[in-house]
């Protein structure tokens, strides 16, 4: 278990009010998805996998992504309200902010909050046992780490 936050972290979303990581406020990203994820995503749409790749997948550095808005909003973004997707949101989008990258490091995790409102939210503490267990499913679908962006 990661030592610097072995006495958990202050964290707390603050909701579809936020949205920050699901829009394109912090610049072009990337959702990462497989073909469990595709295929979670298309059953809940009523599409095939097939469909749904051809609408909405693009590939990013030689990896599959959902793809943006021209603002660089995820699709499935909707202001206000939050994923339209949401019981078949992707794994990196499950597992946000505890991610292996931003646990890697208080100096990181602190860094973060730049990008999400909700990583220091007085009173709000995650036990470290929550988060190693978010972090483990962030490491199993990321065995290697995330793809670099292009
Ligand atoms: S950026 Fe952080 S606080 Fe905002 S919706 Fe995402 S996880 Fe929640
Ligand atoms: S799939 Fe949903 S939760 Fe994931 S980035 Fe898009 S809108 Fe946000």
């Amino acid at each position: 278990m990661g030592s610097w936050y072995r006495d958990g972290v202050a964290f707390r979303c603050k909701g579809p009010e936020c949205g920050d990581c699901c829009s394109g406020k912090a610049g072009p990203g990337a959702v990462w998805v497989n073909d469990t994820e595709i295929a979670a995503l298309a059953a809940f749409l009523g599409l095939s996998p097939q469909e749904f790749t051809l609408r909405h997948v693009r590939s990013l550095s030689g990896h599959l992504s959902l793809r943006e808005r021209p603002n660089n909003d995820c699709e499935f973004y909707v202001a206000g309200k939050g994923c339209s997707v949401y019981d078949a949101r992707p794994t990196q989008c499950r597992t946000y902010p505890f991610w292996s990258k931003v646990m890697a490091a208080k100096r990181r995790w602190e860094e973060e909050a730049a990008a999400c409102p909700g990583i220091g939210e007085p009173g709000a503490i995650v036990p470290a046992s929550e988060v190693e267990s978010v972090l483990e499913r962030d490491r199993e679908r990321f065995p290697e780490g995330r793809p670099p962006l292009p």
